[in-house]
């Protein structure tokens, strides 16, 4: 009938707006490509795009303190406890399963096989980074010195004839390299520090949470500060659906031939899509419905908006205040849940992320001709999940951590030079299966924390009562 189509259209209105822009995206992007556009171009074309990208990074860093705070203080110790523990089993399982079928993909597709296609960048000296110090790198992160500088990083891969050198994230170590020496290949992405700032924000929230009566007005102030942000991003999903349409289309504008990306680096691309595919498509929804035993692709249906403006910002990080009103307002999912999980999740959890890094890593094995053993794998497959939990969720940030995986099985680094062609592309496709795996998760974290939270509500119940 005419109301419920009425009805229908008002709530997917954004939804379709955002299907609407991709589309035209693409279509614009594809009529624009036979002017060769210059450089400066295609940057003035692609402004209202970028414009989406700044505003979503500047509510993130907010969003997430002022997110985890509140979650984490509104919630009594058992039940934050138990929803840490059930986020963080799902983040490890659901990371390893992405990891174990990128590494089955890329044994049965061999997209590395024969001799390679280009030619090796030449030796020199390179200095691999070593990975204990991308590990320690890590742990660092998490205890940024000066929490204003947390705030601001800088992620870069420079290329240079004979050497790639990756700085991991800034200030950490060589932090005297002249610029002079290398040219940026991925540019660099500013982003925050995110991890720095969940550990702060999961600390601060539980203190002020025991505080009782004396951490009431932080309490309030947070509580009110995320309600805040929350509106902002109600006015910039207006927006949206026209960022999108530039990001993609200026995306189309800039990219090389297709028809270039044949042979193996195409075999390659083909097997992380498929494993994406299968992770994104089929094994995590199995795992939604084994738990929940309610229709995993409605919740996705839910998701549409967030996966989109994944797919044309390339970061789960800006990504994440359009996660949060659709599983809020679309799926319905518990603000204490959200709030929690969501923030930590699009920090560490990358199941797209880890299984590219595992294709990639054993992709260079067979184009280097070198046949790897079960330890190998296993190594590949532990620093791969590593390497996406430090990955931070802004552009390409995959690609730098790549050199961590590399070298635990003494791989060259420079052979990273061989993906960067496709690197813009597949980043797309992992940030948005590193999305659905964050909300996906939130889902099952609420289901399996209902008691704890009915035991909470219950109990803020009796409270009124009393008080009254
Ligand atoms: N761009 C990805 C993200 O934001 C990270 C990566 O490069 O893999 O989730």
């Amino acid at each position: 009938s005419k109301a419920s189509v009425k009805g229908f259209l008002k709530r997917n209105l954004f939804v379709l707006f955002t299907i609407a822009a991709v589309a035209l995206g693409i279509i614009l992007g594809f009529a624009l490509r036979p002017y060769n556009l210059s450089l400066r171009e295609i940057k003035y074309f692609s402004f209202p795009g970028e414009l989406l990208m700044r505003m979503l990074k500047m509510l993130v860093l907010p969003l997430i303190v002022s997110s985890l705070i509140t979650g984490i203080s509104s919630l009594d110790s058992k039940a934050s406890g138990k929803m840490g523990l059930h986020a963080v089993v799902y983040y490890m399982v659901t990371t390893v399963i992405a990891v174990f079928i990128g590494i089955v993909i890329v044994v049965i597709i061999q997209p590395g096989k024969g001799s390679r296609d280009s030619p090796m960048a030449n030796g020199g000296n390179i200095e691999p980074v070593q990975a204990t110090d991308a590990f320690l790198d890590l742990i660092r992160n998490m205890f940024p010195p000066n929490l204003v500088e947390a705030c601001f990083i800088q992620v870069s891969l420079c290329f240079h004839p004979s050497h790639v050198r990756i700085d991991l994230c800034v200030k950490c170590f060589r932090p005297q390299e002249t610029v002079e020496e290398v040219v940026p290949v991925s540019g660099s992405s500013g982003g925050v520090n995110a991890l720095g700032l969940v550990v702060f924000s999961m600390c601060f929230g539980l203190v002020i949470g025991n505080m009782k009566q004396q951490g009431q007005a932080l309490r309030e102030f947070f509580d009110c500060l995320n309600e805040a942000i929350m509106r902002l991003v109600a006015v910039i999903i207006w927006y949206a659906p026209v960022g999108i349409l530039f990001l993609i289309a200026g995306k189309i504008v800039e990219m090389k031939d297709l028809a270039e990306v044949g042979g193996q680096l195409g075999m390659y691309t083909v097997s992380v899509i498929v494993g994406l595919l299968i992770h994104g498509l089929f094994v995590l929804p199995m795992l939604y419905f084994l738990v929940t035993r309610k229709n995993p692709y409605s919740f996705i249906g839910g998701l549409l908006q967030a996966l989109i403006t994944a797919l044309g910002t390339s970061s789960s990080s800006a990504t994440l205040p359009i996660t949060f009103r659709c599983l809020e307002e679309n799926n319905h999912v518990d603000k204490r849940v959200t709030r929690f999980v969501l923030p930590v999740g699009a920090t560490i959890n990358m199941d797209g992320t880890a299984l590219y890094e595992a294709v990639a890593a054993i992709f260079i094995a067979q184009v280097n001709g070198m046949e790897l053993n079960f330890g190998q794998i296993l190594t590949i497959s532990i620093t791969a999940t590593a390497a996406s939990i430090g990955a931070a969720g802004i552009p390409q940030a995959g690609l730098v951590t790549m050199v961590i995986v590399l070298t635990s099985v003494g791989l060259p680094t420079e052979d990273i030079t061989l993906i960067i062609a496709v690197d813009w592309f597949l980043d797309r496709l992992r940030t948005t299966t590193n999305v659905l795996g964050d909300s996906l998760g939130a889902g099952i974290v609420e289901h399996l924390s209902r008691k704890e939270l009915q035991n909470q509500d219950a109990e803020v119940r009796n409270c009124v009562i009393e008080e009254n």
